[in-house]
């Protein structure tokens, strides 16, 4: 997590430091860097972060959607 590096936009920065302080973890992947909740199995959920996406608003949300979705947060319960 230290070694992550800012995300060069503003909102995605911020939905990813978000992330992270559910329990997401970042990984150095594609063209930015992957996310992977709190659970480390197979059937965790993941999704990718794009460093310099057309869209960076739209990609924020989609990022964000897809840590709501996540079933498995460590703060909110089962
Ligand atoms: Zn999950």
């Amino acid at each position: 997590m230290a070694d992550r590096p800012r995300h060069p936009h503003k909102e995605i920065e911020a939905v990813v430091a978000e992330a992270e302080r559910k329990g997401w973890r970042w990984r150095k992947m594609g063209h930015w860097g992957r996310l992977f909740c709190p659970h480390a199995g197979r059937d965790g959920c993941q999704v990718g972060v794009n460093g310099t996406p057309k869209n960076p608003e739209d990609h924020a949300r989609q990022v964000m959607r897809a840590i709501a979705r996540c079933p498995h947060g460590t703060e909110d319960g089962p």
